[in-house]
């Protein structure tokens, strides 16, 4: 089920999101307007609209990027790899336990099995590469899951932030592999590296900008609650 697709552009770099499944993942394209070299973030499904997407693009995707491995992120991806198998299945080496898990998780929602293709790029070797023309880093962000990570563009002022950071809130800690300390230590590290005019892609919902997240998220008010 494809909720809605929007889209917008900032300098060489053009996002394209997909809104997928019951529960509702951000899907990203990710595309360098200079070489149309792109990436796909969080592939939740909905494949033939997301290749023809890439297609009105006229984009190459290089990498499939995850940010963490809950199946509504890699709905999509078995698919997707199968479609675009040139593009390097990229996931962090800490996120492996997940990945393993998945056939139960599966079986915990009721839905049908999926399983993330096999890992080409491990995060955790080579955090910092390039879609084209753009530079992007790896921060690893443990909490809502072990081997969560954000993608910044800092070039472009543009972080996915998974499930760690929302409009309003931050992922949950309670499945398999959760730790609210350590999503804790994230927030507090992705408010040091993130300026305050960084454009928040979340894994769910609404975008948002580090600076509002610092005024209305309650996870974010360090200087009230500490
Ligand atoms: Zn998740
Ligand atoms: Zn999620």
């Amino acid at each position: 089920m494809l909720h809605f697709k929007d889209s917008f552009e900032t300098g060489d770099i053009r996002v394209v999101r997909h809104c997928i499944g019951s529960f509702g993942v951000n899907t990203y394209l990710i595309v360098c307007r200079k070489t149309k070299k792109a990436a796909v973030v969080d592939p939740g499904g909905e494949v033939p609209a997301l290749t023809e997407a890439i297609r009105a693009e006229g984009a190459e995707v290089t990498h499939m990027l995850f940010t963490h491995a809950h199946i509504d992120h890699i709905y999509g991806a078995e698919a997707l790899k199968a479609a675009l198998p040139d593009a390097r299945v990229a996931y962090h080496a800490r996120e492996q336990i997940v990945v393993d898990s998945t056939p139960d998780m599966c079986r915990m929602f009721g839905v049908p099995l999926c399983r993330m293709p096999a890992q080409e790029m491990d995060l955790e070797k080579e955090p910092e590469f390039s879609i084209g023309a753009l530079q992007v880093r790896t921060l690893l962000t443990p909490g809502h899951t072990p081997g969560s990570v954000c993608f910044y563009l800092a070039e472009h002022k543009i972080c996915l932030t998974g499930d760690l950071l929302f409009k309003g809130s931050v992922g949950r800690t309670d499945f398999e592999g959760g730790s609210g300390t350590d999503l804790r230590a994230s927030l507090d590290r992705i408010l040091e590296v993130l300026p305050d005019d960084t454009k928040i892609l979340p894994g769910h919902g609404k975008y948002t900008t580090m600076a509002e997240e610092k005024k209305g998220n309650f996870y974010l008010r360090v200087d009230r609650w500490r």
